[in-house]
């Protein structure tokens, strides 16, 4: 926990977030600027800078599992949808929370900008 990190005060609750999934490990809230329309960041509760800094697989597995609960309640598993980890300055992360973003409800490009 860091006292100064957005996603750990969502994660104990002191700043408040539309939260869709939660569980011991992880949980999901909805991004609060919409790229699209499910737009839901998945979240470790426990503060990991990136991905550079995540080594634990048991974590990994389950930001997957919870990524993949998301899509299926959103109803955008069958159509398609992205998951996203921005890492570090050239990977455009600006929230420096190790995150996932669910991205689903309409079709995605590629390459990504
Ligand atoms: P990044 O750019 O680090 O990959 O993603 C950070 C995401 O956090 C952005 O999509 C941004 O809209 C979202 N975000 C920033 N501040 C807040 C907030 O206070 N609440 C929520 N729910 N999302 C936030
Ligand atoms: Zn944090």
């Amino acid at each position: 926990m860091s006292a100064t990190c957005l996603f750990c005060q969502i994660a104990s609750g002191d700043i408040p977030a539309t939260v869709v999934a939660e569980n011991n490990l992880c949980m999901a809230f909805r991004d609060i600027g919409p790229q699209a329309p499910t737009h839901i960041l998945v979240i470790p509760r426990k503060h990991y800078q990136s991905l550079n800094e995540m080594g634990d697989p048991q974590l990994a597995a389950a930001l997957f599992q919870m990524a993949r609960e998301v899509a299926n309640a959103e109803n955008i598993d069958d159509t398609g949808y992205r998951v996203v980890i921005n890492t570090g300055r050239e990977g455009g992360q600006s929230v420096d929370h190790l995150h996932l973003h669910v991205l689903g409800g309409r079709a995605m490009k590629w390459p990504p900008g």
